[in-house]
């Protein structure tokens, strides 16, 4: 079985120019020569790459943690048969190789996620958890393997010793907010049903990528430079760091013999060499040994962990003559719910009748959106937990994005403004019924990457993967055998709403409770023809809250607008949080704000840096795009 792979392998050398426009050119051809000796590492056990000139770029500045690094124009790109679209250019490539190796979506996903837990330790990893929806040509599951609570952690997690909710930084930064990863056991689940390359060859590419080192990108180059916790961190400081405390530049060949090590064992044993034994164990002393903020992690936590294979969450959306459907997460996620619920509400209001202006959305069409948005944010904020701990309304989570509850949500938006004075959560299914819930307040969350894959069965996935902010809770694990580098540990706890309860006294429904997932935004999307079954595109995007926005925005491009993926990814952002409407800093005309104003519009112009990845069928194959605000990049074939 072994052999066949490597007889397989084939490389797109063109795209791989286009992948690499962003580095160092002499360092194409040796990371190129690492990975084919990592891929063959495996059978031929022989590794062939000459040492490599560091690159001195300069990192951007960047406003945000997980803020804009450097803007790229990105092509697009087409293919016919199978594809892979990752947030860095090696991911990609791993994954792209699994592909072309004859493997599936799924042992793409795997490889690429592998990668990234390397290339791109800011935003996901094997210390993070992930979802993944999948599609086998029939069926479309949805593999939850969102991080959980350990069992001592309560509601009073996030409370100071006053009663009052911590600040954010407080709470991310050490054990406290560390939960369960569940990445890993989620992707080895997918893999007993959906893989066809063995497991341990899905990890060849990242092991030797690790061993040998790979080029630090301008994005993880700029986000250290801006970064001001992780040096706190002994083994994280050692690693990212030169020994005068500089964070490493572009260019600047990185190794991680530790994370090799760990991924090489996770590749002969499973699983279970990260969640039990030695490698669970330095997790734990991590997280409970914090000097300044220790969490509650324990090696029962770690073992227990298990991921949920769910239904997924689809729900129809009509563009006539068609009719898509939309499928994603349900719930922990709170992803497919509100964008279907934002698309669904637009509908609606005369949005459908407005096209772009001069090529981005009018300031008419977004007062339209951002008020759709503010509606179901608010059912959002109510509702969306856990479903182990908390029921769906009446029953149903889908009754949140019934027609019939939409319209009458959307007769509250004025077309022209004012925006509405007060937005609250609806009653869907069970009017009469009062609400048991208080309302979460909204949380600034950072990081994360998402990954979409077609294979040549024409089976696909969307999955979205995260450490929660950027480095996660600045915590690398390393096992303490002297090898240097590790993984970094997620803080998605703070995911959770910190006050337990509403002012009223009522409970928030996405409070802490032991063994709970937190509730998320990640939105992995497949759109499906609803009338012939037929994939239509599978995307998402990274971005905290954002990230239904970003998918939102990409979706409504392709399907209503007929934008490619990469011209809908192009378009300017924009999103509505807690009563503020957010335009991407100097991408929108200055008359869009001031309109929006008038009509009673908070605007607040920043940088919005989506990461969204999209695959849709086109009427001659298949396009690809890749969002230029990060390093994303398509290749296929
Ligand atoms: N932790 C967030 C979630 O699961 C994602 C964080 C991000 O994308 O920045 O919704």
């Amino acid at each position: 079985m072994a052999s066949q792979p490597l007889q397989g392998l084939r490389w797109n050398f063109g795209s791989l120019t286009m992948a690499w426009r962003a580095f160092d050119g002499t360092l194409r051809p040796c990371v190129q020569q690492r990975l084919h000796a990592a891929l063959g590492g495996l059978l031929l056990g022989t590794a062939l790459c000459a040492s490599v000139q560091a690159q001195t770029t300069t990192p951007a500045a960047i406003a945000q943690p997980e803020g804009a690094s450097k803007i790229v124009q990105n092509p697009g790109w087409h293919f016919q048969k199978q594809a892979v679209a990752a947030a860095n250019p090696l991911a990609t490539e791993a994954g792209y190789a699994m592909l072309a190796a004859g493997g599936s979506a799924v042992d793409a996903a795997i490889a690429v996620q592998m990668v990234l837990s390397l290339v791109e330790p800011q935003s996901s990893g094997i210390g993070g958890g992930a979802f993944l929806v999948h599609f086998d040509g029939k069926n479309v599951q949805a593999y939850d393997g969102r991080e959980t609570a350990p069992a001592q952690a309560g509601p009073d997690l996030f409370l100071t010793t006053d009663g009052k909710p911590m600040a954010m930084k407080q709470a991310i930064v050490g054990g406290r907010a560390v939960g369960v990863p569940g990445a890993l056991r989620m992707l080895a689940l997918a893999h007993t049903t959906h893989g066809k390359l063995p497991w341990a060859f899905l990890f060849a590419p990242a092991i030797g990528l690790a061993r040998d080192g790979f080029a630090v990108s301008p994005r993880l180059a700029a986000l250290l430079a801006a970064e001001t916790a992780l040096q706190k961190d002994p083994v994280a400081a050692a690693y990212f760091y030169d020994i005068q405390g500089r964070p490493w530049q572009a260019g600047h060949l990185l190794r991680n013999p530790e994370l090799a090590a760990v991924l090489q064992r996770v590749a002969t044993e499973g699983p279970d060499a990260l969640m039990t034994g030695e490698v669970a164990q330095a997790m734990v002393k991590a997280v409970r040994q914090h000097p300044s903020n220790p969490g509650l992690l324990q090696l029962s936590d770690l073992a227990a962990y298990r991921p949920v294979l769910r239904q997924p969450l689809c729900a129809n959306y009509a563009i006539a003559p068609k009719t898509y459907r939309l499928c994603g997460m349900p719930p922990p996620s709170s992803g497919m719910l509100t964008v279907a619920s934002i698309l669904k509400t637009l509908d609606f209001t005369p949005a459908a009748s407005l096209p772009l202006t001069k090529g981005q959305p009018g300031a008419d069409w977004l007062h339209l959106y951002s008020e759709a948005a503010r509606l179901a944010f608010a059912d959002r904020a109510a509702y969306v937990a856990d479903p182990a701990f908390t029921p769906a309304p009446a029953g149903d989570w889908l009754n949140l994005v019934q027609p019939a509850y939409l319209q009458a949500r959307a007769a509250a938006i004025a077309p022209q403004g004012p925006v509405m004075p007060q937005v609250q959560a609806g009653r869907p299914g069970a009017p009469q019924e009062p609400l048991s819930w208080a309302p979460m307040a909204e949380q600034i969350e950072h990081g994360t990457s998402h990954i979409s894959v077609l294979d040549r069965w024409g089976h696909a996935l969307a999955m979205t993967t995260t450490i929660e902010d950027a480095f996660g809770a600045r915590l690398m694990v390393n096992r303490g055998g002297g090898l240097a580098g590790g993984f970094l540990l997620n803080n998605q706890l703070t995911d959770f709403s910190f006050s337990p309860e509403g002012a009223d006294g009522k409970p928030v429904a996405n409070r802490v409770q032991a063994g709970k997932r937190p509730r998320s935004s990640m939105a992995p999307t497949l759109v499906f023809d609803a009338d012939s079954g037929a994939l239509q595109l599978s995307g998402g995007s990274p971005g905290g809250a954002f990230i239904i926005h970003f998918t939102a925005k990409a979706l409504y491009g392709v399907l209503r607008w007929g934008l490619s993926p990469q011209a809908a990814i192009d378009l300017p952002n924009f999103a509505s949080m807690e009563g503020t409407t957010f335009l991407e800093k100097g991408r929108f005309a200055p008359a869009t704000a001031a309109v929006l104003q008038a009509r009673g519009h908070q605007v607040l112009e920043i940088a919005l840096t989506s990461g969204l990845q999209v695959l849709a069928r086109t009427p001659r194959g298949w396009a690809g795009g890749a969002d230029g605000r990060r390093e994303g990049v398509v290749l296929g074939d």
